[in-house]
């Protein structure tokens, strides 16, 4: 079905031609190429922290790939991850062969719980069966609480790989970027993330060394001869000049997209809250991207379900979706370990994000709103 009004789309500013211009005028149509290097230095600044290294890469599930693989991930190791994800924040897990182990969300938050991570960290320590790497996840553009995390990493010497996909340009704490914690963070830059790139990826990591390897490992592990002479085996997994070209574009408007974002939330805030609605809380002190605009609907106090409102704004050519349904919950996943109350099990039975695209009109959400408003107010009357 062709949608009128989509959850989230490609918002082009208008600087983007004139940067792949400059690609095609030097004819680095090649992967790598001065534009990639300018995004990479341009996220950087962004991000606030001149010890990070940026390396561009074709997605963010293959930054995660490139993550998991140098922090030394594989067949026999756990991995620790939030349930409530998206597929390219796990599947890189199962690429290593590796183990996961997923953990509710914390309903103040809805992000990774971390008084439970704590228990079971030090259960698995007097076990001796720690995980490799912890892999939480910025739900729906909000910040992890980075403090507890690196606490916690530090502590059981566990690598900490951030799931920053959503989360580009939000806040953690006294300024403090999305993005910039752990080991290393991902970024995605897919079409329908807060800025794209059409399709790409980052690794941000403090360490030197990762940023290297991801690198050596991004372009087929090639080891250094004249000839091609290979000591492992790497990937093809490097950005495209001309996407970071498209990405340069969009980086002069980042800080007007999440404001924007944050926008369309507290309009929908303001005319949907009622009783039995509920908004994704926005813990003191943090600033989300609001990526999407995220509820939940409780049918025994609305006389709707989520479903019913999904369902009504499909017939209007108006995309909305549940929540990510939890890996746990997954056919694929069948029989791996989850630790938590069901959190993320009620969020998806009720939970549904709405239209958030930065480039959707005022009068678009407004009928949006008056759709859903109509439909809650003739139950609530019935
Ligand atoms: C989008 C997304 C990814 C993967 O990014 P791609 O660039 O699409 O590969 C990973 N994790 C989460 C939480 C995401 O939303």
């Amino acid at each position: 079905m062709i949608m009128r009004i989509h959850l989230s789309r490609p918002h082009m500013s208008g600087h983007e031609e004139a940067r792949v211009a400059e690609a095609f005028a030097s004819n680095y149509i090649a992967p790598l190429g001065p534009q990639l290097e300018a995004f990479e230095a341009c996220v950087r600044d962004y991000l606030g922290d001149q010890d990070l290294h940026c390396v561009g890469l074709s997605s963010g599930s293959a930054a995660l790939h490139l993550a998991l693989r140098i922090a030394g991930v594989g067949p026999g190791d756990e991995v620790w991850i939030s349930s409530m994800t998206f597929a390219g924040g796990i599947f890189p897990v199962s690429y290593m062969g590796a183990t996961p182990r997923f953990f509710d969300l914390d309903p103040a938050s809805w992000t990774l719980d971390t008084a439970l991570l704590s228990q079971e960290l030090a259960k698995a320590a007097a076990e001796n069966r720690l995980p490799k790497a912890i892999v939480p996840t910025d739900l729906y553009g909000q910040s992890v609480d980075l403090d507890a995390l690196e606490i916690l990493a530090a502590q059981y010497d566990v690598r900490l790989i951030l799931d920053s996909a959503e989360s580009f340009g939000a806040a953690y704490k006294a300024g403090r970027k999305a993005g910039t914690g752990g080991d290393a963070a991902i970024l995605s830059f897919n079409g329908n993330k807060i800025i794209t790139t059409s399709g790409g990826g980052m690794l941000v990591t403090r360490h030197g060394n990762w940023a290297d390897q991801a690198g050596f490992l991004a372009t087929q592990a090639r080891d250094p001869a004249p000839h091609y002479e290979h000591s492992t085996y790497g990937y093809n997994y490097r950005l495209s000049n001309i996407c970071a070209a498209i990405g340069l574009g969009q980086m002069n408007v980042l800080d007007a997209r999440v404001a924007r974002r944050r926008e369309i939330f507290a309009r929908y805030e303001a005319a949907l809250a009622r009783p039995g609605v509920a908004f994704m809380p926005e813990p003191e002190g943090l600033r989300s991207t609001r990526w999407l605009t995220a509820l939940t609907i409780d049918p025994d106090r609305t006389g709707v379900s989520r479903e019913d409102i999904r369902l009504m704004l499909l017939e209007r050519q108006i995309e909305s979706r549940p929540l990510w349904k939890p890996m746990h919950m997954q056919p694929l996943y069948a029989g791996a370990v989850y630790h938590g109350t069901g959190v993320d099990e009620r969020l998806f039975t009720n939970g549904l994000c709405l239209p958030s695209g930065s480039d959707m009109t005022d009068s678009e959400q407004d009928e949006v709103i008056a759709l859903i408003s109509a439909l809650l107010d003739q139950r609530t009357q019935d």
